[in-house]
């Protein structure tokens, strides 16, 4: 055992990963295609240029190469934030009074305040390099929203952004931070777009949905020349992207010839987790190696532990293609949890499938032990973390504490995707004692599941 493990693993330059890596490449049985909604068919490459950036489209429907190189221009831009350290936790152990080393991968350190930069910058190159004039997104708590406008910012680039509308009004800051980097932000429903009106008509005064969001970005950037819609998690290129975080992980887990036993992340639609275990669920595919990996969810939103896997829709408005995933139904509506980001009805089709190979195990937390847990963290490690990550550091200390009374001294490693200062109020409620946990029924489940789309498909 290596005693010198310094309190942040950092790369060298020549030590940073300089191309992507696509999981699905290694998967003998691969995630089921995605459909046009329309057809119920395959998407094509040419369906899916229409709404993604063709080179994002090509990416998104690529499960056979394991690499891709990373373009120089976004290499330059990870230069800014990137490396993230890969911390050991040695005060948390202590405080814990664990014999098991815990090490987390923190990708709060950029403005945005999370993982998600890593896809924006990519994406918002793609739409550049093709000559497009903005993108469109959604953004529900505002994180992607920030990333994207950063983003697209630093390219030049139009960025419009739909907020889902509670957000809108309860998040000021992070939709100023937006506006600060020059997008567009506009509250959804909107009555911008067909799908916007038609929901205000429908549910006068709604505060809005992520799926119905979805749909009016989508919306924008078809009915505009030059747009091109974008999406901060679920998909595949953006889980492509997300590797860099389990790249770097890898990178300097090695460095210091440390092995993992588990590794731990959050999950809402999958895109941290994905990235941060691709190459380590690679390695297991190949049969060179084994690890523990485990997907946090919200008890109030938990589709991998209480879904089915289901060709679903990714969004309300039915406008994106369909997924198959584990869903809890596109029609569910999470209840109002403090972890926005992890309020996502479905999953990312490539952790549904490591997930339902067996690869992959899923938990579900309630709030306010992992709030209880977010504190214990932020006292000894100094970081105030988001409530999202906040979950994969319950379950990191939850594995720790195990530890203490198997006397083992077993290497966690967890993602810890972001900051928590825009997240006061959620912390405000805490503190005051008036977090409330909600799980769904079974029969709150079952409506939204009966609704899903009925799909016969006969894909392998
Ligand atoms: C968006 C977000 C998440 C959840 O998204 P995934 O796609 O599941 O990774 C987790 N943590 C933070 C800080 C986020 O902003």
């Amino acid at each position: 055992m290596n005693q010198n493990i310094p309190y942040k693993i950092y790369l060298e330059e020549q030590e940073m990963p300089k191309q992507w890596y696509n999981v699905r490449a290694d998967m003998k049985k691969k995630p089921a295609p995605i459909l046009n909604p329309g057809t119920l068919k395959p998407v094509t490459l040419e369906e899916l240029s229409g709404i993604f950036c063709r080179e994002l489209a090509k990416q998104e429907l690529n499960d056979t190469t394991a690499y891709f190189d990373i373009p120089q221009e976004i290499l330059d831009f990870y230069r800014m934030y990137r490396p993230s350290p890969l911390v050991r936790a040695y005060c948390l152990e202590k405080k814990l009074g664990t014999p098991a080393h815990i090490y987390y991968k923190f990708e709060g350190n950029n403005t945005s305040g999370s993982h998600k930069l890593n896809s924006a910058i990519a994406q918002a190159y793609y739409a550049k390099k093709q000559g497009l004039k903005g993108v469109t997104t959604e953004t529900g708590a505002g994180q992607w929203g920030t990333a994207l406008s950063m983003a697209c910012a630093y390219l030049d680039l139009d960025c419009q952004v739909y907020m889902v509308k509670c957000s809108y009004e309860q998040k000021p800051f992070r939709r100023e931070v937006m506006r600060t980097y020059g997008a567009k932000v506009t509250p959804s429903p909107s009555m911008d777009t067909e799908v916007g009106r038609k929901m205000n008509a429908q549910f006068p005064g709604t505060t809005g949905s992520l799926g119905c969001a979805i749909s009016e970005a989508v919306e924008a950037a078809m009915s505009q020349e030059g747009y091109r819609y974008v999406l901060g998690s679920v998909l595949s290129q953006v889980l492509l992207h997300q590797s860099v975080i389990g790249l770097e992980a890898k990178a300097a887990l090695d460095k210091y010839n440390i092995k993992a036993d588990m590794i731990i992340g959050c999950a809402g639609g999958g895109s941290n987790l994905g990235g941060l275990i691709s190459p380590f669920a690679g390695q297991m595919l190949r049969g060179e190696a084994e690890y523990k990996l485990i997907a946090v969810e919200p008890a109030s939103c938990p589709s991998l532990t209480r879904g089915v896997y289901a060709y679903d829709f990714c969004d309300t408005g039915k406008v994106c293609p369909l997924a198959k995933m584990y869903t809890l139904g596109s029609g569910f509506i999470p209840s109002a949890s403090h972890a926005g980001g992890l309020r996502y009805h479905g999953m990312s089709s490539v952790v549904s499938e490591l997930y339902d190979q067996g690869l992959l195990t899923a938990r579900s937390v309630e709030q306010t032990e992992v709030f209880k847990a977010a504190q214990t963290f932020a006292k000894v490690e100094g970081i105030l973390p988001a409530p999202e990550s906040s979950h994969a550091i319950k379950v990191a200390m939850d594995e720790a504490i195990k530890c203490k009374e198997t006397g083992e001294a077993k290497n966690i490693v967890f993602g810890l995707t972001g900051t928590g200062y825009f997240d006061m109020m959620a912390y405000q409620r805490f503190n005051d004692g008036e977090m409330q946990d909600y799980v769904p029924s079974d029969e709150d489940l079952t409506k939204a599941i009966s609704q899903l789309p009925k799909v016969n498909v006969s894909v392998h």
